[in-house]
């Protein structure tokens, strides 16, 4: 806007949300520094469902060459019974939908999403190594603390940093998140450890690329190409009494995954026997927060909405954060108005969308399960249009 001084941006956390924003303001003009308390920028090694949504932000972004470089487009969707593979279902993916929703359904490595949405022009200033301990906000400003004792004041302060967010802590308190009593594993493989002859006498065929689905009465496992197709990303979750951490990175085992999974069908599990390495992961659930922003510190991904992983969804509504803040504070007169907006557009879609994510998991619990939620609400919506 003439005459407007640039405003300076500090996000705390360079995962998929903090990027996403850093680029989406890159873009309008602002002056973005990201403060990432871990000393190397990565990912950690697993997929990424991204849906038409998402997709429509990094189009707007720039990214869509890029993004369809990087990750694959699954042709077909399959759904299998846990016990003997027979089919439950099938359906097309990226045929009349793209033209339905605007944009593509593709799974990605993290990693790959990660590096393209940091990769400039143009460039924000990522520091590494600087962990954040504290916020405060000041009259016009606000400020990030960090644990080598040095502080940043900027126009906004965006706190990125993920599911167990230091900037929430600081503004409204620890939260309480309950255990939902079920656990996820993440691996990769080969995609020549995919089976391809299934179900009762061999009588269904899988084809290298579907997006397939095992579903069963205590748990589900999805599994998708990743980038050229030559990687399976499995997502299997189950229920369990067990207390397992809320953290992507606790090492799991090959044996642990086999147990749980005992009596599921022999395709199933001699897929699972190849699995080299795997990660585990508890589920823990929160209620939608109220506030998002308090002066001119703000929130956004998983440190807004931390989200169960039922609709495939946490990353998909970051990457729209990080968008929409852009868009509000380049057209709003005042950074609180604008900061006001951006919370009034994505509290309640977020909200929705975790409450909703609560429901499918619920539904997959019961047996046989009830049909999955029904996700073109969340597909068609388009976080680069101004709301009508
Ligand atoms: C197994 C699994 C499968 C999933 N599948 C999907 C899917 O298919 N589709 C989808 O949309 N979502 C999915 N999600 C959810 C998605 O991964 C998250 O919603 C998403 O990563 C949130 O991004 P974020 O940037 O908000 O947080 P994060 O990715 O957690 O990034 C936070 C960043 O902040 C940094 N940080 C943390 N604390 C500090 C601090 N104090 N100071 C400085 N930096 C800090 C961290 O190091 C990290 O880099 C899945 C999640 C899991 C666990």
């Amino acid at each position: 806007m003439p005459g407007r001084r640039t405003l300076k941006i500090a996000i705390v956390g360079a995962g998929i949300g903090g990027l996403a924003a850093a680029r989406a303001l890159r873009l309008r003009g602002f002056d973005v520094d990201v403060y990432e308390r871990a000393a190397r920028l990565g990912e950690v090694g697993a997929g990424l469902q991204l849906g038409p949504n998402a997709y429509k932000v990094l189009r707007a972004l720039g990214l869509e060459d890029a993004v369809r470089k990087a990750a694959y487009e699954p042709r077909r969707r399959v759904v299998l019974n846990w016990n003997d593979a027979s089919p439950r279902g099938a359906g097309a993916i990226n045929g009349d939908d793209i033209a339905l929703y605007g944009g593509r359904y593709l799974t990605a490595h993290r990693a790959d999403l990660h590096e393209m949405l940091r990769a400039g022009p143009p460039e924000a200033n990522i520091h590494l190594g600087r962990a954040c301990v504290s916020v405060a906000t000041r009259e016009n400003t606000a400020v990030a603390r960090f644990a080598d004792g040095a502080e940043v004041e900027a126009d906004v302060v965006v706190g990125a940093d993920g599911v167990r967010s230091i900037v929430r802590e600081t503004l409204f308190g620890a939260d309480q998140p309950r255990f939902t009593n079920s656990m996820c594993w993440r691996c990769v493989l080969p995609m020549s450890d995919m089976p391809t002859r299934v179900g009762p006498g061999g009588s269904v065929t899988l084809t290298p690329g579907d997006h397939l689905s095992w579903y069963g009465p205590e748990g589900q496992v999805i599994c998708y190409p990743l980038g050229d197709g030559s990687r399976l990303n499995i997502f299997a979750g189950h229920v369990s009494d067990q207390w397992v951490e809320e953290s992507w990175s606790t090492p799991s085992s090959r044996a642990e995954l086999l147990a749980a999974y005992a009596g599921w069908n022999e395709a199933l599990l001699g897929m699972f026997d190849k699995v080299a390495d795997c990660f585990k992961w508890g589920i823990f659930d929160r209620e939608p927060r109220a506030e998002w922003t308090v002066g001119r510190v703000t929130l956004l991904g998983d440190a807004a909405h931390p989200t169960m992983p039922n609709l495939a969804q946490g990353a998909n509504m970051a990457i729209e954060d990080g968008y929409v803040l852009g868009r509000v504070l380049a057209g709003e007169a005042g950074v609180e108005a604008a900061l006001a907006r951006y919370v009034r557009e994505r509290r309640p879609r977020t909200a929705e969308i975790t409450l909703k994510s609560r429901e499918n998991f619920e539904r997959t619990r019961l047996w046989p399960p009830a049909p999955p939620l029904d996700r073109s609400w969340i597909f068609k919506f388009d976080a680069t249009k101004e709301p009508v």
